[in-house]
């Protein structure tokens, strides 16, 4: 399936600049195994880079032009390196621009490029298509360019590049998990201070599956972006009426639920989320450490309805795939992942089962939504790097 795409990827390439790339580079999509809406909430995530991918074929131009060929869209967009860079109207654009932008304050050595890229990480659906699509860009003009950039570096600046050219105010986990990741292990990962320590990812006799709801989600920059907001606000009234805590991790369950009512009903539900999340993790990674997968999947379904109801941020669609495999015993585990109205569901299952499982509920998904699910059989992949042959 990677050979396919770079093989798709040089053809493109070569077809729109009459010559082979110079330089092929792999930026993965991530699974989050659990912690979600924690990684801007001083919490602690559990994710890892899969075997999909964004591909990038990239040569020098010769010049200071560049021209970018997003393929998926059959778009093209060209800009000149020594103009000054701004957000444009076209959304793919802003997350390499916004890239381009913070190395140019960086380095004088930047030279144009030819960019032809294409992916099999869906767009929109909680698999980091985006953070896979800055990092990429990061890593692929560190390494032709000589920045001398670390793997940190490169994870920051795609993040700040979501932040200042396309208006989204994510935390720090998608790319991270698209630069750092690494084969058969998950990475947990402190969001306040970038430690991370791998986990071995063997999960036994069950595999992880992705169901695609294919309801994109668009809803998600707003939402996002008054989460933010509320957490903000009901972080503040913690630390008003407790004064040693500074950040969420520093505060427990009962002291939130006794500021039930200054928090007010909405911002105490986002903040229990908060909280209990942070534990689940910890109690995550003990479980997945004792090969208790049984007590990792209990914990994935606390995760999902508490994203669900508390957090409000799932959707009916994805409420409808999680239910579906909730009574299932070979489905140990399942919830919404990623930011959420919309995207996948990720479902720990008795490995054999799976074909039987997608059968079934992808029958009772087209028959209530009419919408045809997706289903993703993953691997755990290593991160952002230079493709050689
Ligand atoms: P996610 O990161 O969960 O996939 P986002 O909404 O954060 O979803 O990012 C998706 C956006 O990233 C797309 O709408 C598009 O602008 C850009 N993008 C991702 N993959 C590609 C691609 N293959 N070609 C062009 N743009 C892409
Ligand atoms: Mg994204």
């Amino acid at each position: 399936m990677k050979k396919k795409l770079v093989n798709q990827v040089k053809q493109y390439f070569e077809s729109a600049f009459a010559t082979a790339p110079q330089h092929v580079f792999l930026s993965p999509g991530r699974i989050n195994v659990i912690g979600e809406h924690v990684d801007y909430n001083d919490g602690f995530v559990l994710p890892a880079a899969i075997n999909k991918y964004i591909c990038f074929g990239i040569s020098a131009s010769g010049s200071s032009k560049c021209t970018l060929i997003a393929k998926d869209l059959d778009e093209t967009y060209t800009f000149d390196l020594n103009d000054e860079l701004k957000p444009t109207d076209v959304m793919w654009v802003n997350y390499i621009l916004g890239v381009i932008h913070q190395l140019k304050d960086r380095s004088k050595n930047l030279k144009g490029v030819n960019i032809a890229f294409s992916s099999t990480i869906p767009m929109g659906s909680g698999l980091s298509s985006s953070a896979a699509l800055e990092c990429g860009i990061a890593y692929a003009f560190n390494h032709m360019f000589g920045l001398g950039l670390s793997k940190e570096d490169i994870a920051l600046i795609g993040q700040k590049s979501e932040h200042t050219f396309v208006g989204v105010n994510c935390g720090i986990m998608d790319q991270f998990a698209s630069v750092f990741g690494k084969k058969r292990s998950v990475i947990k990962l402190d969001c306040n201070t970038l430690e991370y320590e791998y986990h071995k990812a063997d999960f036994k006799e069950y595999s992880l599956l992705l169901l695609n709801s294919n309801v994109k989600h668009t809803h998600l920059t707003s939402g996002y972006n008054v989460r933010r907001q509320e957490v903000e606000k009901g972080l503040a009234i913690l630390k008003e009426a407790y004064p040693g805590v500074k950040t969420f991790r520093d505060c427990n369950e009962e002291q939130v639920k006794a500021q039930r009512e200054k928090l007010g009903e909405t911002i105490y539900n986002r903040c229990l989320f908060v909280v209990q999340e942070i534990q689940r993790v910890l109690d995550a990674v003990d479980a997945l450490e004792a090969s208790d997968f049984a007590k990792l999947g209990a914990l994935m379904f606390a995760t999902h309805d508490g994203l669900s109801k508390e957090y409000e941020v799932s959707c009916e669609e994805i409420d409808f795939l999680v239910d579906a495999v909730r009574n299932n015993e070979d489905v140990l585990g399942s919830r919404m992942m990623g930011g959420g109205f919309g995207g996948c569901s990720i479902n720990l299952v008795r490995k054999g089962t799976e074909d039987a499982l997608i059968a079934k509920v992808s029958r009772e998904y087209k028959d209530k939504f009419g919408i045809s699910l997706e289903p993703y059989k993953i691997k755990i992949a290593k991160g952002t790097t230079l493709y050689k042959d």
